[in-house]
């Protein structure tokens, strides 16, 4: 959908909606740069450094001669209380999910402004609208995260550049498998009642969300008809924040 001639750097796409994003948009005929800190990406890099971001932006330009959209995604998940939630993992957490996509956007300014129909399409989160205890630092970067949006759409506008979120609830990926353990510990419950009781009891919709659905949402935000998308946070989440 996005075009043939079109280049996109994916970020986190060794796995979940990353991986999902990245086969989508080759499938559409878009030359991707997979970025990860895995090795099953076109581009290795840690995200949490500002060299692995400005790496990244430098290698898709290499390989491809141009850049013309920014697909921040990559992140991770660490559930606990505020008064035990570890430092270490506050700033990892803020440097992945706030700070590189800054750094991203940076970095590739100069050739989304060249594109003339540049985008940059966060993966941010129903956490960038709304919040849920034992998160503050994922809830605080994605709120962020949406505020850096609006504020590259401002800037980009008059450049041809638009710049959206796309905040989704919950998605089937080993993100949300990996937190279920740590949920019961906070939450005082068995594995068994996790899914149901916490993770989906804010959904209206009780099904996990799959990356394809992602992956199809970021695939309309970087064609044509999503230009004028710009600014806003797009969201999917079940009915989430309908109430
Ligand atoms: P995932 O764990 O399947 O994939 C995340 C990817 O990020 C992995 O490939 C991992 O290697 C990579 N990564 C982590 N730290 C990195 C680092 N320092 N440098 C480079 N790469 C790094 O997770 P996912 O569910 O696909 O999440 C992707 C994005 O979607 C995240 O930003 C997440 O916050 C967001 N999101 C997920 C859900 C969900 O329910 N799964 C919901 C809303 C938003």
């Amino acid at each position: 959908m996005c075009g043939v001639d079109r280049v996109v750097l994916v970020t986190g796409a060794a796995s979940g909606i990353g991986r999902a994003i990245a086969e989508r948009l080759r499938a559409d005929g878009a030359d991707v740069l997979t970025v990860d800190r895995e090795d099953a990406a076109d581009f290795q890099a840690d995200l949490t450094t500002r060299e692995g971001n400005r790496g990244a932006v430098e290698a898709a330009l290499e390989r491809f001669g141009r850049l013309d959209a920014v697909v921040p995604n990559a992140g991770f998940q660490h559930v606990a209380p505020v008064d035990e939630f570890p430092e270490d993992r506050w700033d990892a957490m803020i440097a992945l999910l706030l700070t590189s996509p800054f750094l991203l956007a940076r970095a590739a300014w100069p050739a989304l402004r060249e594109s003339g129909d540049g985008r940059f399409v966060a993966i941010a989160s129903v956490h960038g609208l709304v919040a849920s205890p034992f998160k503050s630092a994922y809830v605080a970067a994605k709120h962020g995260l949406l505020g850096l949006v609006k504020t590259l759409a401002l800037e980009g506008a008059e450049h041809g550049i638009a710049a959206t979120a796309v905040c989704p609830a919950y998605v089937r990926t080993p993100l949300v498998e990996q937190q279920i353990a740590a949920q019961a510990k906070v939450h005082g419950m068995p594995e068994e009642r996790v899914l149901e009781e916490v993770i989906l009891e804010p959904h209206a919709v009780k099904r996990l969300i799959e990356p394809s659905e992602v992956a199809d949402v970021v695939a309309f935000l970087l064609s044509p008809s999503g230009r004028s998308f710009t600014g806003a946070p797009v969201t999917l989440d079940q009915g989430w924040t309908a109430r």
